[in-house]
């Protein structure tokens, strides 16, 4: 139910928390993080509050400065911790928001190659999906455009990626997203408020938009995939 991503040049696990923490609001019965730390993917997931998120960051911590993390309101698959966000196949981890309408068959032309989900959810098959395009010889960004392309549904969706610690592909479709522009550090949440305590400096990206995020900044494209000039706003916010 909320989203957050950071490339940061601090360890990134209790900025995610942080910054989930602001989008508790929303509601959720799960949550995870993920980060890449010396150029390895690794993720940590908890059934409830996010406080039981942290405590298992206390007795297993997630080093990086690259990370994702996520708040999840279950509608596909019951609310378990291998249920829950990031969904991992792979060289890949992903957050989600919304619902993947066409999984079932996203999930059949999957098995035609051998592929098969471990999880309940609708989410798990755009990670599974991207996998397959980056095993076909694809780049992370052209794997990750393909998979977009071939959702039908609502979604925010956030990707990072094993092996790199400077890049984070969001898309928004149905659901808001926001890309946070700092210093030398990239963001992206559900909402401005989650980002609010790390930049006032947004972008909101609109339907059909997908954006590849570095620490340089981020290119943002639309559904045609043609460059979209979409505006930095400075946003105040009471916190
Ligand atoms: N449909 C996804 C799931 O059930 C995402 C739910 C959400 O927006 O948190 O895992």
């Amino acid at each position: 139910c909320g989203i957050v991503g950071v490339l940061g040049d601090h360890e990134v696990a209790p900025i995610l928390v942080e910054a989930l923490r602001r989008l508790e609001y929303r509601g959720y019965d799960s949550a995870g993080i993920a980060t890449v730390n010396n150029g390895q993917l690794d993720r940590r997931r908890a059934v409830g509050k996010l406080v039981n998120l942290s405590d298992l960051l206390v007795h297993d911590p997630l080093p990086g400065k690259s990370g994702i993390g996520h708040t999840r309101w279950a509608t596909h698959g019951a609310p378990t911790t291998g249920n829950a966000h990031p969904h991992r196949a792979g060289r890949v981890a992903v957050v989600h928001n919304g619902i993947i309408e066409n999984y079932k068959e996203l999930r059949a032309e999957l098995a035609g190659h051998g592929i098969r989900p471990e999880t309940e959810t609708d989410t798990e098959t755009v990670a599974l999906l991207c996998q397959h395009h980056l095993d076909q010889g694809k780049t992370p960004v052209d794997a990750a455009v393909a998979t977009i392309d071939a959702l039908k549904g609502a979604f925010a969706l956030v990707f990072l990626f094993d092996g790199e610690a400077d890049l984070l592909i969001a898309a928004r479709k149905g659901s808001p997203l926001a890309i946070g522009h700092g210093d030398g550090e990239m963001y992206v949440g559900s909402d401005a408020i989650a980002l609010a305590p790390l930049t006032n400096r947004i972008t909101y990206l609109e339907e059909g938009d997908r954006a590849v995020v570095t620490r340089a900044g981020a290119e943002i494209r639309d559904q045609a995939g043609k460059l979209a000039n979409r505006e930095i706003r400075e946003i105040r916010l009471e916190s």
